[in-house]
């Protein structure tokens, strides 16, 4: 049915600007920085809202890797933290973020566990005294299997860690050559078992599937030893190549040899998703399957539900006072304003994550009369086997739904906006 795959939520999000033509959404400028400390002078709004800090370093850089990050050795990461640290206070003398306290802080990357464990709680700290943190508030911090000792694990949960995310990729020797994984997989296994064992929070794991020469025996085993060590949860996303990587520059000068099909595709994700189904766990978003009543993931949630994001770090992105903010190093922040078409999508396109529909809720969100047009959309899903009606006026996502998820989001929205803008334009 569908010709291109969009493999992440990101995919889905662009392809949702472009159909709206929303410039909001991407990072050019568009207001001066007064504009937004003048917001930040009121009072903040209601509703949960989050914290996302970015270390943009690693001490190893992967093949398939391009996000924001840098080769870390050698870099002085206590002036990065001084940095963070100075921006912490810089807004916490807002009313607008020191008025309530954030219920989810969420550190990515790079590799966040660069940082010492003194560092890490040093922030963390700031956060809780000086921004104000709720009780229970989510603390997820990201990290690789060597960036992670025993005594950094005690150290994190002693300050209000209580969710890790930890990128292992695979557990195929091949596969971690192949995608530059520091350790073998004995020994990645027996640094997961330490840190499960010293750890009380929710403990996910990050796998990909569909990388170069991965046979299916090699996706059954991932999927085994998640459910064997067990871990809470796993975000599990086919292999995305991209020109920059290393992985990406061999496949073009046909060092690497790659023709991965759809089908082929198909085969690893459904192999992965039906095995760890079989093993108990259940879907909590298109790429994340977890043990039921172990993860909220309550930092997704909150972006997906439009909730404020403070942006903390060199390649942070957020949102506050109705503008979408990034940094881009220190001293350097550019702002645009939250465009209420886009934001209103975006969170539509959040009901289309967590793997079961609710037409009546998303026309609720989209402000349509009724539900008809993402009724007939989902139909035409069940028809071709991605969608499965419930009884409760519901529709739940196949094994090969979950795999097109973001298409069919895509698909149902468009075909919204088209109405909508088509009442607009009346
Ligand atoms: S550890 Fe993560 S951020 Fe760093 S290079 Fe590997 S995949 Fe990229």
């Amino acid at each position: 049915m569908f010709n291109v795959r969009y493999r992440s939520h990101h995919d889905a999000e662009h392809r949702l600007a472009e159909a709206l033509g929303a410039e909001a959404n991407s990072r050019r400028g568009g207001v001066s920085w007064n504009d937004v400390e003048d917001a930040l002078s009121g009072d903040p709004p209601s509703g949960r809202r989050c914290i996302y800090i970015h270390v943009p370093y690693c001490d190893t850089i992967c093949s398939f890797c391009n996000l924001n990050r840098h080769d870390g050795t050698g870099v002085d990461l206590e002036s990065y933290t001084q940095y963070l640290l100075a921006e912490i206070s810089y807004y916490a003398e807002f009313p607008y973020v020191n008025g309530r306290q954030f219920d989810a802080v969420y550190f990515g990357g790079g590799t966040p566990t660069i940082l010492s464990g003194n560092q890490l709680a040093r922030i963390i700290q700031a956060l809780r005294s000086e921004v104000g943190l709720s009780d229970d508030c989510e603390i997820t911090i990201e990290s690789t299997l060597h960036n992670l000792p025993a005594k950094k694990v005690v150290v994190l949960e002693a300050n209000g860690v209580n969710r890790l995310s930890l990128g292992v990729q695979t557990f195929s020797p091949a596969g971690r050559m192949l995608l530059n994984r520091t350790w073998g997989p004995d020994r990645a296994i027996e640094r997961l078992a330490q840190i499960r064992g010293g750890f009380s929070g929710v403990f996910g794991i990050d796998i990909i599937y569909s990388y170069p020469g991965q046979t299916l025996a090699e996706v059954a085993g991932d999927a085994s030893y998640c459910r064997t060590l067990p871990v809470d949860g796993v975000s599990f996303y086919s292999l995305m190549v991209h020109d920059e990587s290393t992985l990406g520059r061999r496949i073009a000068t046909g060092e690497q040899v790659f023709n991965r099909t759809i089908e082929q595709d198909l085969t690893r994700h459904n192999r992965f998703y039906r095995s760890m189904r079989a093993g108990g766990y259940e879907l909590l978003e298109l790429s994340k399957l977890v043990l039921p009543g172990r993860d909220e993931y309550r930092y997704i949630r909150i972006r997906y539900d439009n909730g404020d994001v403070l942006p903390i770090g060199a390649g942070a992105g957020g949102k506050l006072g109705g503008f979408r903010i990034y940094s881009m190093a220190p001293g350097r922040k550019m702002a645009s304003p939250v465009d209420a078409v886009y934001a209103t999508y975006h969170k539509a396109l959040g009901h289309l994550q967590f793997g079961r529909y609710a037409p009546a809720e998303i026309a609720g969100t989209l402000g349509l009369d009724d539900d008809s047009v993402l009724r007939e959309q989902m139909e035409r899903f069940v028809a071709h086997g991605f969608l499965q009606p419930t009884n409760d006026h519901t529709y739940e996502l196949t094994a090969d739904g979950v795999f097109w998820g973001n298409n069919i989001a895509v698909e149902v929205l468009t075909s919204t906006i088209n109405l909508d803008l088509e009442v607009r334009h009346a």
